[in-house]
């Protein structure tokens, strides 16, 4: 017998291995579902709380912790190492103390301070449900496991991001609203909103890359900005999981610049929640392990290809490839690189590394050199 969170033994089918990953997967968000339950005014997102079917939820969440329970066992009997199936059964047991699939839940919610476990939680489900088996198929290198190196410092990104959403949101759209107010005119709002949704879109997404291109650069160029992006090309592995990687302060500059033209040509609700969700999943697909080739469209949009790129370690690729939607702002201004083959190695070619582990990359960039 044995415990340890390194991998110590094979991974084939029948090692255990598989059974006791879906097990510890399954039960920890299956612990977290449950206690998404007993504090919901603390850990889940107001907006979407009204929206969730809660009897089908706790269908799906017996089911996640039967079969964490199951998939457990089976892990500690196949394996000598017992790490993965007791974080998977230990679990399982403490979300059925607290109440399991059947927890009751307070009415009367109020609107305050919260952490987005429920929004972690999705994200997590929704994701690793379509990029795993996409990279699994379709993976560019093939040999480069989910569990690649870094992948804990990637989900810790992953988590942090997604448990902080109401601060981000808040550090997004108030420095727009407190320093810009000025610049909002009401007839151009009114009559940017006359356009039909799909211009509006198609203009949002334009202007917004447009921002997020110039930051991005900045980024690059200024050193003092640079220390917090520099966490981002830090990976030397990619997928989609590796695009989560960015320092707090990276994500809230970026974000709350990139508002600013959003929220002074005041696009409707509509184009606007279009936008959101393209970004946030064209964001993660470009960073994807999957060699897809888009043919005559990777120089419209921006393709794992053209991003995995912008990070590799060659020296003729640094400071190329800006844009995150829109590769023509990188050809308009000189910084496309885009041949037909694959970068050979990924991370920071020359300069400063920061280390690893989510706390050591957040202080990194803080600290006097
Ligand atoms: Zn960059
Ligand atoms: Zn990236």
């Amino acid at each position: 017998m044995a415990f340890a969170l390194r991998t110590i033994e094979p991974t084939r089918f029948g090692s255990g291995w598989l059974s006791g990953v879906l097990s510890a997967a399954f039960g920890l968000v299956g612990l977290g579902a449950v206690l998404c339950f007993l504090f919901p005014e603390a850990l889940t997102t107001p907006e979407a709380r009204a929206l969730y079917p809660l009897p089908s939820i706790r269908g799906l969440l017996h089911l996640v912790l039967v079969a964490s329970f199951v998939l457990g066992a089976l892990s500690l009997s196949l394996r000598r190492n017992k790490a993965l199936g007791t974080i998977g059964v230990g679990a399982t047991l403490l979300a059925a103390l607290l109440g399991g699939s059947q927890i009751e839940v307070e009415r009367e919610l109020e609107r305050g301070p919260f952490l987005g476990l429920d929004w972690f939680l999705l994200n997590l489900i929704v994701y690793s449900l379509v990029f795993v088996p996409l990279e699994r198929l379709f993976a560019r290198l093939p040999d480069q496991g989910v569990f690649r190196r870094g992948w804990r410092t990637d989900l810790a990104y992953f988590f942090v991001s997604s448990l902080f959403v109401q601060v981000l949101t808040i550090l997004t759209m108030k420095p727009a609203m407190v320093f810009f107010d000025w610049a909002v005119n009401a007839q151009v709002q009114a009559w940017v909103r006359q356009w039909p949704a799909a211009a509006q879109f198609v203009a949002l997404l334009a202007v917004a890359d447009f921002t997020q291109y110039w930051v991005h650069r900045a980024f690059h160029a200024i050193p003092l900005l640079w220390r917090f992006h520099a966490v981002h090309h830090s990976a030397d592995q990619m997928d989609w999981l590796a695009g989560s990687r960015l320092h707090l302060v990276d994500i809230a500059v970026t974000r709350g610049l990139t508002y600013v033209p959003i929220y002074v040509l005041g696009f409707a609700d509509g184009p606007l929640f279009a936008y959101l969700v393209v970004v946030s999943v064209q964001a993660t697909f470009i960073h994807a392990n999957v060699d897809f080739d888009f043919g005559p469209v990777k120089w419209l949009l921006a393709t794992p290809q053209f991003h995995h790129w912008h990070h590799a370690a060659e020296a003729e690729a640094v400071d190329k490839n800006f844009a995150v939607h829109l590769p023509l702002l990188d050809a308009v201004f000189g910084t496309m690189y885009l041949p037909s083959r694959w970068p050979s190695a990924y991370g920071i070619g020359e300069g400063a590394r920061p280390p690893s582990g989510w706390v050591r990359q957040f202080v990194w960039p803080l600290r006097r050199r």
